[in-house]
């Protein structure tokens, strides 16, 4: 059984809740600790239930609450060795216990999940995205990726359920308010993915059995939810999709939570 559920998505803040058996995990940790614990609890989720924490990378929207939950609930803290380096800085001391390190393409348990960090290509040191199985059902969650390659498609493509970054529509962000720099930067291939680059990468996630997509980590200048959510539909549907019906669709929301996904 999995279970996964987006309790802050954007550039403000990520956390997704993931169950797999009776292992609850917090992939992400970008908000303040009482607005995490809130956001648990509005979901039927106790806090101290918690089981442990996954990192994707140390930027600041992923890892903002990370230190305060660990310390709190003596929660173990898994991320790559690179993440660690950059964010023990911006999370506080952490029991050693309770350093776990993990590296891109090396499966491992963790509880009773089975888990697969994948590489990402971000400007960050050794960021990945996790692919969390238990029982036969999978659940992928990738944000922060400035191109959609061979490692991450190949990671995700086989989940029931994606979370899947939709960052920018690229005409706002050409026309936004960003400097041409920042602009540059988020549509390098280090960056973030675009609306148009989700879409694409939706239109082939349906035909290898992916039944369920989230987006998530949209920009709060250069998107909307409802051009992100109409960019990846469009593509679903010249594939020939019932959206809704063949494959559901969503849009995570930014200060409250997605549908909850049990499988
Ligand atoms: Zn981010
Ligand atoms: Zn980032």
């Amino acid at each position: 059984m999995v279970e996964l559920c987006s309790l802050f998505s954007g550039s403000s803040g990520n956390a997704t809740f993931v169950k797999a058996g009776n292992t609850n995990i917090l992939v992400d940790c970008g908000e303040s600790g009482s607005h995490l614990e809130a956001a648990l609890r509005q979901i039927g989720v106790e806090p101290d239930s918690l089981d442990c924490i996954f990192i994707t990378h140390e930027h600041i929207d992923h890892v903002k609450g990370a230190g305060i939950l660990s310390r709190r609930y003596n929660l173990p803290i898994y991320a790559s060795v690179g993440t660690w380096q950059n964010m023990i800085s911006r999370i506080g001391k952490i029991d050693t216990d309770n350093i776990r390190y993990i590296k891109g393409g090396i499966k491992f348990g963790a509880f009773d999940a089975v888990v697969t960090p994948f590489a990402t290509p971000h400007d960050s040191c050794e960021s990945v995205g996790f692919t969390i199985e238990h029982n036969d059902k999978r659940v992928s969650i990738a944000t922060d990726i400035g191109v959609m390659n061979k490692t991450v498609y190949e990671s995700i493509k086989h989940s029931d359920i994606v979370l899947l970054e939709s960052n920018h529509d690229v005409d706002m962000l050409l026309h936004g308010p960003y400097s041409p720099e920042l602009k540059r930067r988020v549509r390098s291939s280090v960056g973030h993915l675009s609306n148009d680059d989700c879409a694409l990468t939706c239109s082939h996630l349906i035909d290898c059995g992916v039944r369920h997509i989230v987006l998530g980590h949209l920009s709060l200048d250069n998107n909307t939810p409802s051009v992100a959510y109409a960019t990846t539909e469009e593509a679903l549907v010249m594939k020939g999709a019932r959206v809704g019906t063949d494959v559901t669709l969503e849009v995570a929301g930014r200060y409250a939570p997605s549908q909850k996904y049990q499988l």
